[in-house]
């Protein structure tokens, strides 16, 4: 084979890899990353190829007949066919993400891409039907003045930039909080919700990007193929992509570049060199789909993750101490200083020695505010009632113990509490501004973060990236500033971030599985990152949904020791716990539920001889 062959074949392989490699980042962005397995995505590749073509080479002869029929330079059409691909992703988007997920989102962006390529296909005077749309040939040549021998050596190169400048704003994605928090809503929506995370608007944003790039990629491929019609393309052209995503690493930019190496130029290639068998013309298309197949069941056999796993923020023990100034406020010493409403006389039942600092400091002051004040909150549940008619008061800085027997309600209380429930009746007052109607993510960033009865770390991140993320930063997490913002990759987190995340990591004792998978830790340990977490939300108020369920004695321990630390940096807590020993350690005063409603409230001396308390647990574990 001649040196020309050659050189052609090379560029052949790298316009093919450059384009594909776009595509399947703009992929990997919505499934990789938001974790949607998007059905639809080719549906923007093709539309953004079928609109360069459509807004480039004017009017057919009649009868056939484009949409637009333009005649605009080819970057104006490739900024055109972004923009029409984005705003489809953002038509699906809008029906599909708000509260379908897993199956049902794919099958609903199925539907849509089959709506796309029916209407291609069939509606002639959108893209002429089965025609299609063609002749847009070497664009920009006559511009530059660039001979037909050289156009192609220049649009590879010219694939090959825009293919790095997509590598360089998804790399800076990739390590920013944007992209960090997209990853959250992969691993557990609740919990990203919990710390202020719009989980619509996020997943999205990201959608409606990742959409535009595979527009992108599909403007860049009509130019390359010049022609584009419903014989080119299916939608099932995605699962290609999928395929080149997971051998290389879902999640990881290099794996998917990598994997975009392997499916398309080795697999596909590779194919390509076979001899054509007479009279099965098919037989050789078939085989690269078959080998693709293969290639696919092997990895996931041997190797599910894919080439690379995906990148992480890496807690360097080099860099332990922290800089004075960003260490937490609220370390044990300095929180005995902390001016702290007055605790004891709301809390008669606390041991003195549990907090003694704050008690020997606190001023007599009279009976704090309530930073949260729950009115006739009810909530049914088609017959049952969950919660029927709660009221109860908290006062700020106090520790509140809400107990009562299993299903008494209390978990459906927070729930309401923090908007993960809409109540039927009743208002939630927090900081004299009433929250009830207010989805979760927007009473989060009032300052109250709750915690489930079931721990809710997001398990595929690390401990460290679980602690960075529970600080919401708003204008630290835009879409814009994380793809333009300053550093790249893994340097976007804000230093002061790191060192604090650093710091409540050595706080909490979790140094060694800093670097650790918050899916691998024990029961007791993630429920350490939860606290870990708030620490690093610092919230006005928490609420701790059975914290102590399963946890060891020691454990334990450190977590009566760290509710106190939050109460005496003046933060108000609500803890539900069954452990009565403990909620007579920690608690101000006791809430106790009894089917969905308060029966008794006050501190928890005064509950000991309470009939209606007793007779809620009798039976239960305990005499009160
Ligand atoms: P607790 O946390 O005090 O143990 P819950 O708030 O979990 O109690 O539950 C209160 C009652 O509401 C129980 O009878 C429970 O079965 C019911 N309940 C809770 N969540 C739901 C739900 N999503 N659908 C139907 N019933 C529910
Ligand atoms: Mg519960």
């Amino acid at each position: 084979m001649t040196l020309q062959f050659w050189s052609q074949y090379i560029i052949t392989i790298f316009t093919e890899g450059a384009i594909f490699g776009i595509a399947a980042l703009g992929l990997n962005l919505i499934w990789g990353w938001a974790g949607d397995f998007d059905l639809a995505f080719y549906g923007y590749v093709a539309l953004g190829a079928y609109m360069t073509i459509v807004l480039t080479v004017g009017q057919p002869i009649a009868p056939a007949q484009y949409i637009f029929g333009l005649q605009l330079p080819y970057p104006l059409a490739m900024l055109g066919a972004t923009l029409a691909a984005a705003v489809m992703g953002l038509v699906v988007g809008l029906i599909a993400l708000r509260n379908l997920r897993g199956i049902y989102f794919s099958i609903v962006t199925l539907g849509a891409v089959y709506v796309l390529y029916v209407l291609a296909s069939q509606y002639v005077p959108l893209f002429d039907g089965y025609n299609g749309v063609f002749g847009l040939i070497n664009p920009m040549a006559d511009v530059l003045g660039i001979s037909f021998n050289d156009y192609p050596a220049f649009f590879m190169v010219f694939c090959l930039v825009i293919f790095a400048g997509i590598v360089l704003i998804l790399v800076r994605l990739s390590g920013s909080k944007f992209g960090l928090a997209l990853r959250s809503l992969r691993e557990d929506e609740r919990a990203a919700a919990a710390f202020g995370r719009n989980i619509y608007m996020l997943k999205l944003k990201a959608y409606v990007l990742g959409a535009a790039i595979g527009g992108l990629a599909g403007s860049l491929f009509a130019a390359y193929v010049t022609a584009f019609n419903p014989s080119a393309w299916s939608p099932i052209e995605a699962i290609v992509l999928y395929s080149a995503i997971l051998v290389g690493g879902k999640g990881n930019i290099r794996g998917v570049i990598f994997g975009v190496v392997i499916i398309f130029m080795v697999v596909q290639e590779s194919t390509r060199f076979l001899p054509d068998i007479p009279g099965h013309p098919s037989v050789i298309p078939s085989l690269r789909l078959i080998t693709i197949g293969l290639v696919l069941v092997l990895f996931l056999f041997f190797r599910p993750q894919g080439l690379f796993p995906e990148r992480r923020y890496h807690y360097h023990l080099p860099h332990v101490q922290p800089e004075p100034e960003t260490a937490p406020p609220a370390a044990t010493e300095a929180a005995a200083t902390v001016a702290v409403p007055d605790v004891a006389t709301t809390a008669p039942a606390m041991a003195p020695a549990a907090v003694p600092a704050v008690v020997a400091n606190a001023a007599p002051i009279e009976s704090p505010p309530d930073i949260l004040v729950l009115e006739g909150l009810s909530k049914h549940f088609g017959g049952v009632a969950a919660v029927d008619g709660c009221s109860f008061r908290v006062p700020k800085g106090t520790v509140t113990g809400l107990i009562g027997p299993n299903g008494a309600g209390k978990s459906t209380a927070i729930d309401l509490i923090s908007g993960f429930k809409r109540s039927d009746t009743g208002t939630v007052t927090f900081e004299g501004t009433e929250i009830q109607n207010l989805p979760p993510h927007e009473i989060s960033r009032l300052g109250l973060i709750r915690t489930f009865q079931t721990p809710r770390e997001w398990p595929g991140l690390t401990v460290l990236e679980n602690i960075l993320l529970a600080k919401f930063e708003p204008d630290q997490e835009t879409l814009l500033r994380s793809m333009l913002g300053p550093g790249i990759g893994h340097h976007s987190v804000a230093e002061a971030d790191l060192a604090r995340a650093r710091a409540i990591i050595e706080e909490f004792g979790l140094t060694k599985l800093a670097n650790e998978l918050a899916g691998n830790l024990s029961g007791g340990q993630k429920r350490l990152v939860e606290f870990a977490r708030i620490r690093m939300a610092e919230p006005k108020l928490i609420i701790l949904d059975e914290p102590m369920g399963g946890v060891n004695p020691v454990l334990g321990e450190r977590m009566a020791r760290a509710i106190e630390a939050f109460v005496a940096s003046g933060t108000t807590v609500i803890v539900v716990e069954h452990n009565l020993p403990f909620i007579e350690r920690v608690a101000h005063q006791v809430v106790v539920m009894a089917q969905g409603a308060v029966i008794a409230a006050g501190p928890f001396e005064s509950l000991r001889s309470n009939q209606s308390v007793i007779d809620a647990y009798l039976g239960d574990e305990v005499t009160v």
